[in-house]
């Protein structure tokens, strides 16, 4: 059924064998390693506009991008260029510099944030921003959804989507942890609502609203697949502060991605707190969380709430944002080419199942996209549930068929993919063209 045509992946293999003799799996994170479409991961050696080289030399179109932070493309000369000059000047320096200033100037103006304090990662980021959402209320307990994935932070691993979406197994309201190693008590602080059901938020905050800290969300989820939130569910949202709880936007993937404003500017919301990944570092380990004023002057050195960084506001990773998010903002252009691109890819990949008898539901926003293996109306599936009657089997097998013809999607039908400034209609074609041979030798 696999439609193989690459020259080979023997030395992606070898390393790969080498690899899991000295890193548990052999990835340094865990949907990297392909276990849930089967085979071996493809081992990169370099990467540059859309397309990805492995090991063996051959030449991929990529729809991973780092996992998002990569909307220019890889290698995009703006970026090598402010990296390189940074370079030159030392690598860190655990005293401020003026490249943190520019990059938090740049955050606020472009976000609406008043404060923002850089971190290392997406999970320091939503890690701190509860810390500080239970320092500023006094009060305890967080409430995520179902399916959204916040990091790796042991009260954030409860119900938490992608790579943990199968080992879920909590009822709503309570609180199972997904992970070994998270105690009971962790989990047992972090109560679970469904996501796009607005009746569930409510009747919870009715019931424990006194004692949330916090609401974190993301505003479009990537990490169930692409979930769309309704008006309804937003409203939802934006009542939690009658309660006093502060509502957190994790924006770590849509951050500078659904829009210069990220989802928030989209969908019109006003967070009390955001938190940032991925695009905010151009690629360079960076993620940040900011907001409200009152809020983040309870951090530290300013208040109560401890939180710190040995490599925060890195000179390097300061500078690939900045170059990043400058190019975004002269050419807001992109979002709409971008738009347009994903666009055109849904339409594409539908017709191409339809034509081959393969059920298919498309979800996209903006640059982000997951095509469910599934029979449902397109937009209708809105929850973790909808998502996981998925036939991820049919997937696996699809995304062998597109790898072999050198297309490389996300590799699990749980995730988006994310297409960047770098594709062009020379990508697009390749990719139905290997699209439609894939959905033909599933129907067939
Ligand atoms: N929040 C969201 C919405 C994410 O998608 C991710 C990572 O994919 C994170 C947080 C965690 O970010 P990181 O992997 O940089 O720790």
């Amino acid at each position: 059924m696999t439609t193989e045509t690459l020259p080979s992946s023997a030395q992606s293999a070898a390393l790969f064998a080498r690899a899991r003799a000295v890193t548990p799996g052999g990835v340094n994170s865990p949907v990297r390693a392909f276990k849930s479409v089967g085979g071996s991961p493809r081992f990169i050696r370099e990467a540059h506009g859309a397309y990805l080289t492995d090991v063996d030399g051959n030449r991929l179109v990529d729809y991973i991008g780092s996992w998002g932070p990569m909307i220019l493309g890889h290698d995009h000369p703006a970026v090598r260029q402010a990296i390189s000059e940074a370079l030159a000047g030392g690598t860190s320096f655990g005293a401020p510099g003026e490249r943190e200033v520019r990059l938090a100037e740049a955050v606020t103006r472009i976000t609406g944030a008043e404060r923002v304090r850089f971190v290392n990662s997406g999970t320091e980021a939503t890690m701190s921003a509860l810390r500080l959402a239970r320092g500023f209320t006094g009060r305890k307990f967080i409430v995520k959804f179902r399916g959204n994935y916040h990091g790796h932070a042991d009260g954030l691993l409860v119900e938490a989507g992608s790579g943990l979406l199968t080992n879920a197994e909590g009822t709503l309201g309570t609180s199972a942890p997904s992970s070994a190693g998270v105690p009971g008590e962790y989990a047992q602080l972090t109560l679970v609502s469904e996501y796009n059901d607005p009746a569930a938020l409510d009747a919870l905050m009715a019931e424990r609203g006194h004692e949330v800290a916090a609401v974190i969300f993301e505003p479009v989820v990537g990490n169930a697949g692409v979930l769309i939130p309704t008006p309804e569910f937003l409203a939802a949202l934006h009542r939690v502060r009658e309660r006093g709880a502060l509502l957190i936007a994790d924006e770590v993937m849509t951050g500078f991605r659904l829009s210069l404003r990220g989802a928030t500017g989209l969908l019109g919301l006003t967070p009390d707190l955001i938190c940032w990944g991925k695009i905010i570092g151009g690629g360079l380990p960076v993620g940040a969380y900011g907001g409200r004023a009152d809020v983040m002057d309870f951090v530290s050195p300013q208040g109560p709430v401890y939180q710190a960084g040995t490599l925060s506001g890195n000179p390097l990773a300061m500078a690939a944002g900045l170059a990043t998010l400058e190019v975004l903002e002269g050419t807001p252009e992109v979002y709409t080419r971008l738009e347009s691109y994903t666009s055109e890819l849904a339409a594409g990949l539908k017709a191409a199942a339809r034509e081959a008898g393969v059920p298919l539901s498309v979800n996209h926003i903006g640059s982000m996209l997951t095509a469910f293996h599934q029979e449902a109306p397109d937009g209708s599936i809105r929850t973790y549930a909808d998502a996981a009657r998925s036939d991820t089997a049919a997937f696996a097998a699809w995304f062998q068929s597109m790898l072999g013809q050198g297309i490389y999607w996300a590799p699990s039908q749980f995730e988006s993919i994310f297409v960047s400034a770098a594709h062009t209609d020379t990508e697009l074609n390749a990719t139905l063209g290997a699209a439609r041979t894939a959905y033909r030798s599933l129907g067939g």
